[in-house]
């Protein structure tokens, strides 16, 4: 980076002054008196979102049932319709993308259908750093093919706890692995994987690849089709900013949508004859396909005026100021926050081609106290076990000097140990 920070407060203003995308910042419900920085567990509401959930409810209020036709976005549509309206933020085609079910239950969704066990090559690959929900679903999976999670879930190791290495994620590809599933950014450290480079050489060995991408949609931009990936999924609550448990997303490469869908449900039927009530599913050659049951229109209609948020501001202008966010507050922790008796360090990547959306806040004392003192001023960022606060700045929202400010606090929360209150709690 070549950005000439400092220290002073002046110099954050300075950057929010010149911030193009500081007008955004009204599009959304700020919470009053906080600093939220936590958007990656659960983004704040915007005005649409609020707009278009409203005119949802008011469908149905005054349509009934007839709002699958006549709703302004008929809902019988809508999740098709949001699936093209993310595609362009994910680099995929319209029909590849469509919001369906939850993260848990797409990785279901698609794993059921894509891991084929065969002979000797019967394992999935996955890494001991993921989203522990993504492992236990990978266990049931490989178990309702019979087969045992202690000997075919391989987990790539990793050497600090923090990070992966992409050379022994690919030195694990071996012609026993059927099937690969990874997380795009690693929901403690932030660090974002080379998605492309593992596609390619899990393809050169003839194996597929899919992606959980909840921690990256909407902060990170994707080129799913360029990459080549099989498929991916992602939920829409974090970056997405569409509401607690909102509807979520999967993503299925064109080239595969002849398979069979492992979980199949009559809203994967083609749309003119889902109404015939046959008996004979027939599959909708898209990503539809794949889903299940009729969706929760309420939660889908939150999503409809978030994405247009975002679109509107453009993935390419959100990543470059979350680099450049991240990158002022790496710089204020090495200045103001790395030598004793702070002892604060960062968890994540320096290059930012390797980073995600937040950063990982490390300390080897105190940290969740600490953590429960930020709060106590107003501040929100999470914590995750042992010792990682986690910052996630949202260009759409957040400001220089929220982070500067957040820097203040620590500093004055160590300097009069402040967090020894919460030490017998
Ligand atoms: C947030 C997140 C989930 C959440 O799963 P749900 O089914 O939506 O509760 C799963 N995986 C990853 C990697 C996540 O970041």
């Amino acid at each position: 980076m070549t950005d000439n920070f400092d220290t002073s407060l002046d110099s954050a203003k300075k950057l929010d002054e010149e911030d193009c995308l500081s007008h955004f910042q009204n599009r959304f419900h700020i919470i009053k008196d906080k600093i939220y920085v936590d958007g990656n567990s659960l983004g704040l509401m915007t005005k649409e979102s609020e707009k278009s959930l409203l005119r949802v409810m008011n469908e149905w209020k005054t349509l009934g049932i007839d709002g699958w036709w006549e709703g302004q976005q008929p809902w019988f549509y809508f999740s098709e319709k949001l699936g093209e309206m993310i595609a362009p933020i994910v680099g995929a085609q319209p029909e590849e993308v469509v919001a369906t079910g939850t993260t848990t239950v797409n990785l279901h969704a698609l794993v059921s259908s894509f891991y084929q066990p065969e002979g000797k090559r019967k394992k999935i690959l996955a890494d001991e750093l993921n989203f522990p929900t993504d492992i236990y679903a990978l266990k049931s999976q490989i178990l309702l093919k019979g087969l045992n999670p202690a000997e075919d879930l391989i987990l790539t190791p990793s050497e600090d706890g923090l990070n992966l290495d992409e050379k022994v994620i690919i030195d694990l590809m071996t012609d026993e692995i059927a099937l690969i599933v990874l997380p795009s950014v690693l929901y403690r450290s932030g660090q974002l994987l080379d998605m492309a480079l593992l596609t390619k050489e899990a393809h050169k060995r003839g194996i597929q690849i899919g992606f959980d991408c909840s921690h990256s949609v909407g902060i990170v931009p994707h080129k799913f089709n360029e990459w080549d990936i099989d498929f991916a999924f992602w939920c829409s609550y974090k970056y997405l900013n569409s509401g607690p448990g909102a509807t979520a997303f999967l993503y299925v490469n064109k080239k595969h949508f002849d398979v069979y869908p492992g979980l199949a449900g009559w809203f994967g039927n083609v749309k003119e004859t889902q109404f015939d009530m046959s008996n004979e599913f027939d599959p909708v050659e898209s990503a539809g396909r794949w889903q299940i049951s009729s969706p929760g229109i309420i939660g889908v209609a939150a999503i409809e005026g978030s994405l247009k948020v975002i679109l509107e501001a453009g993935i390419e202008s959100i990543r470059e100021k979350s680099l450049k966010l991240n990158a002022y507050f790496l710089y204020l922790v090495d200045e103001l926050l790395s030598n004793s008796p702070y002892n604060f360090s960062i968890g994540t990547l320096r290059d930012p081609n390797r980073r995600g959306g937040h950063m990982a806040l490390t300390r080897d004392e105190y940290s969740f106290e600490i953590f429960k003192a930020l709060r106590e001023y107003g501040i929100v960022p999470d914590f995750r076990p042992k010792n990682v606060i986690r910052i996630a700045p949202n260009p759409l929202y957040n400001t220089y000097q929220e982070l500067w400010q957040i820097i203040q606090y620590l500093k004055r929360i160590i300097d009069n140990e402040e967090y020894r209150i919460f030490l017998d709690e």
